[in-house]
């Protein structure tokens, strides 16, 4: 049955396919950009200096300074790269790293953005930026970051290492698995969530066994995009709030975080949101949505236990304090006991465990 419900369309066009970062040039025009800076991480910089060659005149420079978390002193310099080279606009052409710090230069300046996303992020799609100083992340919800274009070329996914490319897909299952039993949540915002979900789940085996494997990478990139609209036009609950407590407190890596807490997440609110526990399991073609998540990540070969990823054990009793510290809302009221067994049990790895709400 459909309710009452509110959705939101985000205004940001799309093109999407395989080699289509030749339009790049033409996107900007049309955004009446006439001195491009192209933002790239380090790693990414001689992709982005082609890029620039393919841009000619409207090549103004390349910042190839982005890095994880978006600092603001990181900012700052990308700052005065753009004034000092007079640009109209940015291109960022690399993961959610960099994606976010075209989105920290549009929050300061209001300049219009050509985001390409390399990875499954998902940042591309959404009006949120986190920005960290002294070591503290705030995230910063502003219709100004939202990137006026967006181009996906499945072309440039192909040497994100299958690695990468299976827990940064994961990352992106748990935006659409969080949109599915949101506060906010609504049948077109759940349409693309199950089908992001398929999408991926479908195409992450495949790429791990054959990492050029096109037709899935198309298939995986547009199940990033979608489940990045999810995150967007709804809000995230327990498993966001949870990896982004545990990212910040014990520096540990996004998307490899996302990837082992997902299942546990969904396990503990597995009792509230038996729809969403359905749609889950019909879109991974799994019995149960929490363990056929885990048993995903696992056949991917992806870390299962925030002790691989760097946590001490001695965190997990602050990990739940700060879990359930700032009220937050979550289908399922916050208990500090089973979400402190939640997290000891991904902390060791181990496979999700439902137990049902105290009475
Ligand atoms: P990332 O952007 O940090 O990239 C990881 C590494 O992979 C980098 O060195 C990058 O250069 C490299 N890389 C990227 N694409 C590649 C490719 N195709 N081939 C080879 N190497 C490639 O990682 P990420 O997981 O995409 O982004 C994580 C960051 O994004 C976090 O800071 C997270 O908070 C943020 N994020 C924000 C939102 C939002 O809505 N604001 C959403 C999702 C993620």
């Amino acid at each position: 049955m459909i309710g009452t419900f509110t959705f939101e369309n985000l205004p940001c066009r799309v093109v999407f396919g395989s080699g289509t970062l030749a339009s790049a040039k033409a996107e900007i025009e049309r955004l009446g950009g006439k001195r491009a800076l192209v933002l790239t991480t380090p790693q990414q910089e001689a992709q982005g200096k082609s890029l620039g060659e393919a841009l000619g005149p409207l090549y103004a420079g390349i910042f190839p300074g982005a890095t994880m978390h978006t600092p603001v002193d990181v900012t700052e310099r990308a700052l005065a790269a753009m004034k000092a080279c007079e640009a109209d606009c940015v291109v960022s052409l690399g993961g959610g790293s960099t994606t976010g710090l075209g989105k920290a230069l549009a929050l300061r300046t209001g300049i219009n953005q050509l985001c390409i996303p390399t990875t499954y992020a998902g940042s591309e799609m959404t009006p949120i930026v986190g920005q960290t100083e002294h070591g503290l992340k705030t995230t910063v919800r502003d219709a100004a970051v939202l990137p006026e274009t967006v181009i996906y070329d499945v072309d440039l996914t192909l040497t994100l290492p299958a690695s990468l490319a299976a827990t940064s897909g994961i990352n992106a299952i748990a935006h659409a698995v969080e949109a599915l039993y949101a506060r906010d949540t609504n049948p077109v915002t759940s349409l693309m969530a199950e089908e992001g979900i398929r999408a991926l789940a479908r195409a992450l085996p495949v790429i791990a066994a054959k990492s050029d494997d096109r037709e899935a990478r198309t298939e995986a990139l547009y199940g990033a995009w979608l489940c990045g609209v999810c995150l967007g036009t709804v809000g995230m609950a327990l498993h966001h709030k949870l990896c982004h407590t545990l990212g910040g407190t014990f520096d540990l890596p996004h998307a490899e975080t996302h990837t082992v807490v997902l299942p546990h997440a969904l396990a503990y609110n597995a009792p509230t949101v038996p729809d969403a526990m359905a749609r889950i399991s019909r879109a991974i073609n799994a019995s149960d949505a929490s363990q056929g998540l885990y048993d995903l990540a696992k056949r991917l070969g992806a870390k299962l236990a925030l002790r691989d990823i760097g946590m001490p054990e001695s965190g997990i009793d602050k990990a739940a304090d700060l879990a359930v510290t700032n009220a937050y809302w979550n289908p399922r009221p916050l208990e500090r006991g089973a979400i402190r067994d939640l997290i000891a049990r991904a902390w060791a790895g181990e496979p999700p465990v439902t137990i049902k709400a105290a009475a």
